[in-house]
Parts: C-alpha cells; structure tokens; sequence
C-alpha cells in the first residue's frame, strides 16, 4: 500500500520545526513504514528570514541575531540537529538608545538611567508615577502608544517604547495592538496593577530561581546563536536522513483532491498528493495559497502587513572600535533627525563575527513607519546607512566592507485586530481540516514574531497533523 504523506510547505524554522515534529510522532507510533514527511522549500536554501552569509572573515546575519533561550522546543531542535549553541557575550548586555543626536546607555540602575539624560525630568517624573496609574479595565484592543502613553508618559512612550517597537517589530506603536505583540506588559499590567510592581516581582522570582530576569518589555533568556550563525540551525535540520527536503520547490496551488486529501501544485507545472498539510509560509504568501479551501483566513492573512526593511552590514576598522561604545546596540527614535531604526554591534554580541581590530555593524533602515524605503535604490539606502552610523558615532573613515539585505516583506505587523484575525484564520482552517483533510497554520503570522516563537508554532503543527494522520483509517 502506498504511503501516506504529510506535506510541509515552507522551509524556514517553522516549517522545519514542524517536519522534524510530525517525523518523531510518527516514529515513535513505530509508524515510519506507512508515512512519508516532505517539505517543500521556494528558495534556493533552507533558513527562509534566518540567513547568515560569511564573507571571508565577515559573518553577517541577514535576518535575524539571534534568539533567546527560553524556549524548550529550540533547545530540542538544537539538539536533534546537533548543533552546539552560542550564547550572547556579556558586552551585549549593554544597550544604547539615541537622544539629542548621540547614544545613551540604557543603565537597569535607577539613579543611572535618571542621569543618562534619556528622559528630562518631568518625563522621569511622569514615569515613576507609573506605580500609581489605574489598570484599564475589560478587553480593549489598546495600540501600544496608547498603553504607553497611559501608563508611562509621552516622553517614555516615544524615547523608549517607540525605538523598542522599531527594534522588536519593524513597527509602528501607533498602529500595533499591545495584547497580540506584547501579550506579556498586558498581563504584567492586569496581574500586578503597575508594570514597575510586576518587574519587581520579576526579578524577586528571577533572584530565587537563580535566572535571567528579562527587560521591562520582553520575556527572560539569554540571547543565543551558533558559531556559524543562526542559519546553521535550519540547514542542520534539514540534512539528509529523518524526511524529504526539496528547495526551489514553489508550491502554487493547494486544492482539495481526491477523498480525504489534498492535491499539491507546484510552480513546476508538477502535481502530487496530501494527506495532511502544515502552511509554514510568510503570511502574505499563505493568503492565495489558502484561498480555494479558506476564503475568510484567506481574507485576514491578506490584510496583515510585512513591512519592507533593509538590513545593511557594514565593516569598519580600528577608528571605529574605539569611538563606538561597547554593546548590544543602539535604537534611534524617529524624532532624532535619522533615518535608520537602529544600529546593532555585532562583533561585539558574538564571538567571530569579523576579524580583530574590525567592527561589524548592521543598520536596521524601513519598516511600518518609513515604507518608502523601497523608492530608493540599494546604493541609495547603503548611503543612508554609511553617513547616518559616521554621524552618530564620529568616524571619519568609511567601511571597508558592505552588504545590504533588502527584505521586500519583512516582520508581520500584529496591529489593531490582530487577535480576531487569528481566531477568524484558524476557525476557517479548523473546517477545512474537518471537510478535506487536515491543515494547519505555522509560523511567525499568529504565534509571535520571534524566531523561537515560530519554531514553536510549527513544532505544535506538525506534531498535531502527525497525530490526525495516524489517528485517520488508512
Ligand atoms: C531583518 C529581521 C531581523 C529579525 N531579527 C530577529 C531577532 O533578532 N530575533 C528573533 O527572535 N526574531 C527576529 N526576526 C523574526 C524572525 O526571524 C522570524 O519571525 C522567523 O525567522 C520566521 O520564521 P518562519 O519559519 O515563521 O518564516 P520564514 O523564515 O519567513 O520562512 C517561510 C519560508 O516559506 C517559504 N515559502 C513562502 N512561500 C512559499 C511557497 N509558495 N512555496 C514554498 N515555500 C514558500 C519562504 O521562502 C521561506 O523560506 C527578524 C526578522 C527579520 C526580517
């Protein structure tokens, strides 16, 4: 009897994630006879937004640096691919922001942070009346800017939250909602009354568990990644021997095929036969795909924007490692008078990422609040980025070295509305699954922008299509 097969569609670490799931809850069913898992890949290499290009002693990430390890299903998959991870160098700890044309450290200590001249002191006194702003009540799908602004003042909202959202989302916070892209300061918010109490209540239990306490916004974990950077981790993965990989495979078409499956069409003019699918695309390339089988999911991955966003690697030498200040980076506000979003160090956040008495650095330019980025050209925008990060730190002599990462569809945007959508996707795709056969969402759409987070989301879908395969009469 012919086997049965489980088609994953995309191959980044969602899509690898859910392969590699879907392939162990069938081996340890002692099934591996019966079914087959393939996933197909649109691109020339596994990795999708996890690139890492070496350019003689040059180690650039295109996408992104890195991830933070709190999340058990990357340790898992780390291990499967038997890949030893990197963790962040202590240097990276050190974050900067931008104000009044040069980089302020974000120092934890209070007193430092009142002096670093980030915030003036009304805005500081605005903030530390943080303690006493009422909780809102009921589930408002609140921006967050206006959470911001509610619960820590302007001047915080727009030096420090902004810049954030530029850094995490591409993003912009009047647009993006607070419960679908920061789901945490909305619980930090609701459980303890006061995002300062919660942090303290953070880093109490952090203390006594003897872990890493987070930043304010975010999750705990150490920022990690591997010696030949991230994209080592999906190309580890899809090495030959556990399920079939097939790159410059363009999957156009997903329609329901004969009983109990689906029919797979791919650019090629080829065609071929499913009886599960995990979608593990980008958003916006799930929206035609779905659309024969799932018009209401259809219609909501359509409406979710993937700003466009440049990624620039410059390399510079000795000048510049002694006039940068030593970190993980610096965000820029967007009332700075620059363009860029930030700049990030990475010579200075993992080890080997250029040779000694050079700095690597990557310029973050685009994003939900400057998409017209695209109307220029690369040689433009590298421009842009040379001039911006000699003006910011002082250098009087240019890169030795540039590499420019355009990403025409970059971070989805959770923005007002974000959660409806979700439910509206995954409700549409339940009946589908229950009238065809199964279908399941993947990746960085729903589940969180993180790297991780989409690891996660494509281990959870492929380990629960595995399971409606094997639970199905053959
Ligand atoms: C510039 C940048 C910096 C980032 N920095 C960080 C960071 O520091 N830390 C962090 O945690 N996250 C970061 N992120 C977010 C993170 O990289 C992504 O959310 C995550 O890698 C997404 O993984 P994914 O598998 O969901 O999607 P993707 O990596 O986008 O993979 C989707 C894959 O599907 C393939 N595909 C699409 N359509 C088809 C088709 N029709 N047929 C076949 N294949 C198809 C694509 O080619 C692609 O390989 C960053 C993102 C960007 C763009």
């Amino acid at each position: 009897m012919a086997k049965r097969r489980l088609v994953v569609v995309g191959g980044g670490i969602s899509g690898l994630a859910a392969a590699h799931a879907a392939h162990r809850a069938i081996q340890l069913a002692g099934r591996r006879a019966d079914f087959d898992v393939l996933l197909l890949e649109r691109a020339a290499d596994v990795g999708g937004k996890a690139s890492s290009r070496r350019d003689g002693s040059w180690l650039v990430e295109e996408g992104p640096t890195g991830f933070l390890d709190n999340e058990p299903i990357v340790d898992q998959l780390a291990e499967i691919a038997d890949v030893q991870k990197v963790p962040a160098q202590a240097a990276a700890a050190r974050r900067y922001v931008v104000r009044g044309g040069r980089p302020r450290e974000l120092k934890p200590h209070p007193l430092a942070f009142a002096t670093s001249g980030v915030l003036s002191p009304l805005g500081l006194f605005r903030l530390l009346r943080e303690r006493w702003v009422k909780p809102l009540e009921g589930d408002v799908d609140e921006s967050v800017y206006d959470f911001a602004v509610r619960r820590l003042g302007k001047q915080a909202a727009l030096r420090l939250v902004g810049p954030m959202v530029s850094g995490v989302h591409a993003g912009d916070p009047l647009h993006l909602s607070l419960a679908a892209a920061f789901p945490r300061m909305r619980e930090m918010e609701r459980q303890h009354g006061s995002l300062f109490k919660a942090l303290s209540a953070k880093r109490k239990a952090a203390k006594a568990a003897g872990t890493v306490s987070g930043g304010p916004m975010g999750p705990s974990g150490v920022l990690t990644s591997f010696a030949d950077g991230l994209q080592s981790l999906p190309r580890a993965l899809a090495r030959p021997g556990r399920f079939d990989v097939r790159t410059r495979a363009v999957v156009e078409a997903l329609v329901a095929g004969a009983a109990g499956m689906w029919r797979v069409g791919l650019a090629d003019g080829t065609s071929f036969d499913a009886h599960a699918l995990v979608i593990a695309t980008e958003g916006w390339a799930a929206a035609p795909l779905v659309e024969p089988f799932a018009p209401d999911a259809s219609r909501v991955l359509a409406e979710i924007r993937h700003p466009p966003l440049h990624v620039v690697a410059l390399g510079f030498g000795e000048e510049a490692l002694a006039k940068c200040p030593v970190g993980f980076g610096a965000l820029v506000p967007r009332d700075e008078g620059y363009r860029m979003l930030g700049v990030l160090e990475d010579s200075h956040v993992f080890p080997g990422r250029s040779a000694p008495g050079t700095l690597l650095l990557r310029v973050m330019l685009g994003g939900a609040t400057d998409p017209r980025i695209t109307t220029l050209s690369m040689q433009e925008v590298e421009d842009i980025a040379v001039s911006e990060v000699m003006r910011l730190f002082g250098l009087t002599t240019p890169p030795v070295f540039r590499h420019t990462k355009p990403w025409a569809h970059s971070i989805p945007q959770y923005t007002i509305g974000h959660r409806d959508r979700a439910a509206t996707a995954h409700a549409d795709l339940e009946r589908a699954s229950r009238r065809i056969a199964p279908v399941h969402l993947a990746g960085n759409v729903f589940g969180g922008v993180a790297f991780s987070a989409s690891a996660a989301t494509g281990w959870r879908a492929g380990e629960r299509a595995a399971h409606e395969l094997l639970a199905a009469p053959a």
